[in-house]
């Protein structure tokens, strides 16, 4: 990163034009009725700009035309090399606007700009590059059922993509089904978090100037419930795929269900365990990442490890590297470089945060570090908080937070942890910590989630699938599996 002083990423936030219009066509375009929304940054309350809110008429006026280039052929029925070498180029768009998409992440949410340069850009850039490199390397079948015949399984994209995406890593989970979706040859509409529609909207121009044709990337910006449930429940729509809260997921299913019947792919809430064991090979290492695994982000990460789970004989060692680890974070302007704890995401979600901790010091847990009160400075920032003493059916211990909260459980064997890790709802992330090959072995399989970690928290690669079970959702982002879900088999049966 080069721009490293607050008054480098000042000086760029004076020069950079912010986007005022949804991406339609390969343009910039307004709502119905010129109707806008005011976008407020979570650094300090500013009203950053205003964007469209666009009616049911303007999505299904964006999803028409998505068809329309989907059927033109211009996309959909050229060679899948052509399509991935307009990625590669995209990708490498990005990455020459780096600064500006990072300025954008971190005005719209909050994120520390060095986070957002560092860990959400480098992912945005290399799944899009990723996939573009996949495009000519992908298979179909001929099974060799019978003397007679030639049959052919192909995999051929289904048509408009429809996509909704959260607020907590705009550009990261919006690329987990952009390019997907993209080199398969479906054309797209995605609606980003009302939140945080900027960096997305720079990268639907970035797109369109990379190549890409008009119509086959739009993006919608407006309410959840007036742009979003017009996208879920529109019949042309082939396919949704969706990330964000359990609720609005489940209602997504209704949604399909009193339309086209769409197929819907839902990535949701989480409430990770994080387990601990007695001989994890680095005991420090393993305590700084379950202080890291709380407050990246500021805790709001679908995977955040919030459920700590640590064997009694270390229950005090744990807690006080955490709390020292948390203690030492640098809160402080999200524009700042040297900031690595930023605001939650809106004046809304703090309170709401707030609540959650005034509700757990009401239990019989005790909070060990952090308040029930916002911190005294501009911007949405919640304090780091711990909570002791929780036990496995509290609402501590069951509710996703989503925010820098973690609730700390004592275990006493393998079998205790594995039955309070798996008691919960969701199954998404999950570590454990153990040097012991076998142990780590037997419970990775027992753990009931998506995702589990071994000695570390929070890795992967373009390479994996990324998605949970149960209330998590179903439906991995990412990896070859991730085309999946954007293409649709054909089954060819030739008679010789
Ligand atoms: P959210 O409230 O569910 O919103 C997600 C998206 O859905 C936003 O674009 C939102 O629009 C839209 N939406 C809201 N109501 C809708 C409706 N009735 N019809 C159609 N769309 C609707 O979630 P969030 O608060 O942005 O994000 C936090 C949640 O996302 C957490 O639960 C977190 O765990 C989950 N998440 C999951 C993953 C994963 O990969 N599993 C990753 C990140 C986050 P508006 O912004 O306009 O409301």
């Amino acid at each position: 990163m080069k721009l490293t002083q607050l008054d480098d990423w000042l000086k760029l936030r004076a020069d950079v034009n912010l986007p005022s219009g949804m991406w339609i066509n390969g343009g910039s375009a307004a709502a119905e009725g010129g109707a806008t929304s005011p976008l407020v940054s979570p650094r300090d309350g500013e009203i950053l700009t205003h964007l469209p809110a666009a009616s049911a008429h303007d999505v299904a006026e964006a999803v028409r035309s998505a068809r329309a280039a989907f059927d033109s052929g211009v996309w959909s029925r050229i060679s899948p090399r052509e399509r991935g070498e307009v990625l590669i180029r995209w990708a490498d768009l990005i990455e020459q606007h780096r600064d500006e998409m990072a300025l954008l992440i971190s005005l719209e949410m909050g994120k520390p700009v060095s986070v957002a340069w560092n860990v959400e850009l480098k992912t945005t850039i290399g799944l899009i590059r990723w996939y573009g490199e996949l495009a000519d390397k992908l298979m179909d079948e001929s099974p060799r059922g019978k003397a007679d015949a030639l049959a052919l399984v192909t995999r051929e994209p289904m048509g408009v993509v429809a996509a909704i995406t959260p607020w907590n890593f705009p550009m990261t989970l919006s690329t987990f089904k952009m390019p997907a979706a993209l080199v398969a040859g479906n054309t797209v509409v995605l609606k980003p978090a009302s939140q945080s529609p900027l960096s997305v909207l720079r990268a639907a121009e970035l797109a369109t100037e990379a190549g890409l044709p008009d119509g086959v990337l739009q993006v919608v910006t407006g309410s959840g419930p007036i742009t979003g449930a017009a996208l879920a429940t529109d019949d042309n729509v082939a396919t949704l795929t969706f990330t964000g809260s359990t609720d609005v997921g489940k209602q997504l299913l209704h949604y399909s269900a009193d339309s086209n019947a769409k197929p819907v792919w839902l990535e949701l809430g989480g409430k990770s365990p994080n387990i601990i064991f007695p001989d994890a090979p680095d005991m420090a290492e393993a305590i700084s990442t379950a202080g890291w695994a709380i407050a990246f982000n500021s805790g709001q990460m679908c995977t955040a490890g919030s459920r700590l789970l640590v064997h009694r004989s270390i229950h005090d060692e744990v807690v006080a590297g955490v709390t020292e680890y948390l203690s030492a974070l640098k809160i402080g302007d999200p524009l700042d470089p040297d900031t690595n704890f930023g605001p939650l995401a809106s004046r809304r979600h703090r309170d709401e945060v707030l609540t959650e901790i005034s509700k757990g010091k009401q239990t019989s847990a005790e909070l060990v570090l952090g308040s029930d009160r916002p911190l005294d400075r501009a911007g949405w920032f919640v304090e780091p908080a711990i909570f002791t003493g929780v036990q496995a059916d509290d609402r501590l211990a069951q509710h996703e937070i989503f925010g820098p909260v973690v609730s700390v459980l004592a275990f006493d064997d393998e079998d205790d942890a594995i039955a309070i890790a798996n008691n919960s709802d969701y199954g998404l992330g999950s570590a454990v910590w153990t040097a012991d090959l076998s142990r780590a072995a037997r419970v990775s399989r027992r753990l009931d989630a998506g995702l589990v970690w071994v000695n570390c928290f929070e890795e992967g690669d373009y390479s994996v699938p990324f998605g949970g079970r149960k209330l998590s959702g179903h439906g991995g982002d990412k990896s070859v599996h991730g085309l999946e879900k954007f293409t649709s088999t054909k089954t060819t049966w030739m008679a010789i």
